[in-house]
């Protein structure tokens, strides 16, 4: 039976800004507040950057520390802190906020790739210091797979014991620079996943309507936001509970029901909310 389907929302990233969207939250507060708005529109997990205070990407654990317990406070949503390294490519300061927050999960990119401004770096040293800090932070890790060849990397980390099954993929698809997002790559990755795992989709741009849709009649789950993808439609720009509204809207009509937090939560292995 197919489960319910988890909505994330990435609400800010590294690379957009207010002049490309003005609807983009940027400061703690800012970000709470489309937090509480995407969670009445049905999200359940919120994929978290942070930004210092001229606006700029941040790794400081302090930003996210006031990110995380600004939502946790105002929200029931499941924080997924990320450790991608547009901010800064230090090992250390990449897992510095997984450290000090002991968050339900953050994200890991097991491979390198281009940006389309760059080189993204991940060496295997690398993915695991940061796999070693979720698993002592007790830590689920999203795999970030850009390309097939990262999961066989992720499944290296559960070889090592960094890592433990089942586990959960986030696809990236149409990011320039690497895999395109199509219909015929969404169901490569899904079906080259060890067995058991939960997967979700997050498509770059105009690709997100089209993943988003595949992946809740595939049965796999599905991330938007202005991260990702500026636009409701062409030439018009987003929010972000918009674009969780309208996931929500689709799967309800396609008979795929929305899970809640709590429902996301048992659907992926996490313990229960404190309270
Ligand atoms: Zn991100």
């Amino acid at each position: 039976m197919t489960s319910k389907l988890i909505i994330t929302v990435a609400p800010t990233g590294n690379v957009p800004t207010r002049e490309m969207n003005p609807h983009l939250p940027v400061s703690p507060g800012e970000i709470a507040a489309s937090a509480v708005r995407c969670r009445k529109a049905g999200a359940s997990l919120i994929h978290v950057h942070a930004r210092d205070l001229n606006g700029k990407p941040t790794l400081d654990p302090q930003v996210f520390a006031r990110i995380h317990s600004l939502i946790s406070e105002r929200t029931d949503l499941i924080v997924q802190i990320s450790t991608g390294g547009r901010a800064g490519m230090g090992a250390e300061a990449r897992s510095a906020a997984v450290r000090l927050l002991r968050p339900d999960m953050a994200s890991l990119t097991t491979g390198s790739m281009n940006f389309p401004d760059r080189v993204y770096a991940n060496s295997f040293e690398l993915i695991e210091l940061l796999a070693r800090t979720m698993k002592e932070a007790g830590t689920k890790p999203e795999m970030e797979v850009f390309e097939p060849g990262m999961i066989a990397n992720a499944q290296m980390l559960v070889a090592k014991d960094l890592a433990t099954e089942p586990l959960h993929f986030d696809f990236v698809l149409g990011s320039r620079g690497s895999l395109p997002a199509t219909a015929k790559n969404l169901l490569h990755l899904s079906e080259t996943i060890p067995p058991g795992s939960t997967w979700t989709v997050a498509g770059i741009g105009r690709g997100q309507l089209p993943m988003a849709v595949l992946a809740i009649l595939m049965g796999g789950h599905v991330r938007v936001g202005l991260e990702d993808n500026l636009y409701y439609r062409k030439g018009e720009l987003a929010t972000n509970e918009q674009l969780v509204a309208r996931v929500a809207r689709i799967a309800t009509e396609v008979g795929r029901p929305v899970a809640t937090p709590a429902e996301a939560r048992q659907i992926l292995g996490l313990p229960g909310r404190n309270p």
